[in-house]
């Protein structure tokens, strides 16, 4: 066979193709990041190879070192970067490095097309790494040797354009990955030992294999993680995490573990300055990498961490797991899952120090984090150190900036208070507008403010702080609020109704209930109320209730839990109607105005249904208030 018979051509996928070209006409400030990609796949492939080896699989060039090797030639502007990993078959180079196989990964290129420069630094997290090459290289050759016995060692060769040439090699070569990056002009500076050694000390120094320059060994530092505390500067944790995380900026805070018993292992976890839900990747990203005594057995493992501490990055290395320990059978290890409820324990007792001595960080965690962290009301193991972590903003507060703790409110619960009251609205603004909150603020009991439903979610799964259990403003019985006394005087003092006046009053509540019949449970006097005529309430707000407020949110239909319509009759609107129902207890004005008040109520709490009747009526009643205005005027 010739050897032009067996060299075959393939073109590159459309989404390689148009991710090729922006790299090619990217901003170049970043481009040394492709020697990172390079060396991060080099050294996935010896982590892979260790991992056959450790489980008895028989493969090639078995007693091959580790290793990452990078060599270079100025004057041919050639680096090669060559490693004695795993290989790659024809097929594997075909289904790898032609296609993009990982999901999200045409939505990142969306993205890079838009915001050039940044993303392609961040390009190895989205399982493309490899095509940074062409940042740099004019042509690219890999020669790569699969570890399976029978498979031919295979050269793959492409200028980055429209595709790509696979041959079979005709020389033997050893197990591992040759790549062979041919310079631009414009590139030729990486061939230089100075600029490379930089370029690896930056990118790659804790890369856990040997790399060499020529024969010289490059990096120093591994397994970090199992170094004393003590002897670990801030610089050092640092740029870990930085290697670790594809991140500029330095971590948040930094949760180094080594736990002795029962089981031993190491832990190095860092909270990221910002949530790095990077175009929304987050979820795929989420996960600890786990080692056993130093040897990479997954990357991003998720089982280590409860999804609500997704946003902690970091390893955990095991002294005791088995090093054979397939990945399928980790979740039903017993050592392992006292690992990973050791992790949280550490992670929520981390955070826990934190709110208390670096308050400032802990606000910056809680506006970061908090929104995934709320979802942790489900571990009910750690529920009680969950419960002390939480945040609210508060009718205490001085602006919807401050945040109190449940802690907080306790401290200042009035004598004889067993309930924690909770508001929800869009913004502070408008929960202080919510009339359930009279009551509570003439007596001077702290109310949390919500601004997110899953708060209000998070609060009624809950239940209880304590002994305290969370109430909804709309569910608080006003009666037993009459053992706290005013401290506040909201409105002016009112003359009370006549006894026959009360009289007329309680048949206008029957003429009410009359009128909005079954949309309501009840209508009732009102004892809460000070400066609004009306409101609705519920007797008790379960759960239920929240759910299907989130669920409306949702625009999913679901049927409207029946209220309490209660009405306050020292409000001036109210005495006017009271007025009205003397002469005519039939007057449709009456109607009108009932009509529009619950319509009201319901706008507020979120859940009227059809805005379009609320402001015809109410287009109506000013086109009528205008006449009588003008009637007014002549006199
Ligand atoms: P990622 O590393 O995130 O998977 P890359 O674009 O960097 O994405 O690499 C694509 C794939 O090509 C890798 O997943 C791996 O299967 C294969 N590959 C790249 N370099 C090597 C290598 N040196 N040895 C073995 N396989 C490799
Ligand atoms: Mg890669």
């Amino acid at each position: 066979m010739s050897v032009e018979q067996t060299v075959k051509s393939y073109e590159f996928k459309a989404e390689v193709k148009q991710l090729l070209d922006i790299l090619v006409h990217s901003l170049y400030t970043s481009r040394e990041i492709f020697l990172r990609e390079l060396i991060s796949n080099a050294s996935d492939a010896l982590d892979k190879i260790r991992f056959e080896t450790i489980k008895g699989t028989e493969v090639v060039d078995k007693n091959l070192p580790f290793e990452i090797t990078i060599d270079f030639d100025e004057k041919k502007q050639l680096i090669t970067v060559t490693d004695t990993g795993i290989g790659m078959t024809r097929d594997e180079l075909i289904l790898n490095i032609g296609t993009i196989a990982k999901s999200g990964s045409a939505e990142f290129i969306k993205k890079v097309a838009e915001s050039k420069s940044d993303a392609v630094n961040i390009i190895g997290k989205f399982g493309v790494g490899f095509y940074s090459v062409f940042m740099a290289a004019k042509e690219v050759v890999i020669k790569t040797k699969s570890y399976l016995k029978d498979e031919p060692a295979v050269e793959w060769k492409s200028d980055g354009q429209g595709g790509y040439e696979i041959s079979e090699l005709s020389e033997p070569i050893k197990r591992g990955t040759k790549i062979e990056i041919h310079l631009k002009e414009d590139a030729k500076e990486f061939a230089d030992k100075f600029n490379l050694e930089r370029i690896i000390k930056k990118h790659s120094n804790f890369i856990s294999f040997p790399i060499y320059i020529n024969t010289e060994r490059i990096n120093t530092i591994v397994a970090i993680w199992r170094e004393p505390k003590s002897s670990l500067k801030k610089e050092q944790y640092d740029e870990f995490y930085k290697f670790l995380t594809y991140e500029s900026d330095e971590p948040l805070s930094v949760i180094h573990n080594s736990v002795d018993a029962p089981i031993q292992f190491h832990s190095l976890l860092f909270i990221p300055k910002k949530n790095i839900d990077f175009f929304g990747f987050g979820r795929e990203d989420y996960g600890l990498d786990l080692y056993v005594r130093k040897v990479l057995i997954q990357h991003k493992n998720k089982d280590l961490l409860p999804e609500y501490l997704g946003f902690v990055k970091g390893v955990v290395d095991s002294e005791d797991l088995p090093l054979n320990i397939s990945r399928e059978t980790l979740q039903e290890n017993i050592i392992f899952t006292k690992i990973a409820q050791s992790v949280t324990t550490n992670i929520l007792s981390h955070l826990l120090t934190m709110a208390k001595e670096e308050s400032a960080k802990y606000y910056q965690f809680w506006k970061e984090h908090g929104k995934i962290f709320k979802l942790g009301y489900t571990d009910f193991a750690n529920s009680e150190k969950f419960m002390r972590l939480l945040r609210f903003n508060s009718s205490f507060s001085k602006n919807a900036d401050e945040l109190i703790s449940l802690e907080d409110y306790i401290s200042r619960l009035k004598d004889g208070q067993k309930e924690i009251y909770f508001a929800l609205g869009p913004s502070r603004e408008a929960i202080e507008l919510d009339p359930h909150l009279e009551v509570l603020a003439d007596k001077d009991l702290e109310v949390l403010y919500l601004y997110d439903p899953l708060d209000e979610f998070v609060l009624t799964s809950l239940r209880k702080f304590k002994d305290y259990e969370f109430k909804s403003v709309g569910s608080v019985d006003s009666k037993a609020l009459e053992k706290f006394i005013d401290v506040k005087k909201f409105s002016e003092e009112i003359e009370p109704l006549s006894p026959d006046d009360e009289k007329h009053f309680d048949s206008l509540l029957i003429r009410i209930k009359n009128i909005l019949s079954d949309r309501v449970e009840d209508v009732s006097e009102s004892k809460r109320l000070r400066n609004n005529p009306s409101c609705l309430t519920s007797k008790d707000e379960g759960i239920s209730s929240t759910i299907m407020k989130m669920m409306r949110l949702a625009n999913k239909e679901v049927p409207m839990q029946k209220k309490i319509f209660e009405v306050n009759k020292n409000h001036k609107l109210i005495r006017n109607l009271l007025k009205i129902f003397k002469m005519d207890s039939k007057d449709t004005f009456i109607e009108n105005v009932i009509n529009q008040l619950y319509d009201s109520a319901l706008l507020l709490e979120g859940n009227l249904d059809d805005p379009y009747k609320l402001v015809s009526r109410l287009n109506k009643m000013l086109e009528q208030s205008g006449e009588w205005y003008a009637e007014l005027k002549k006199l």
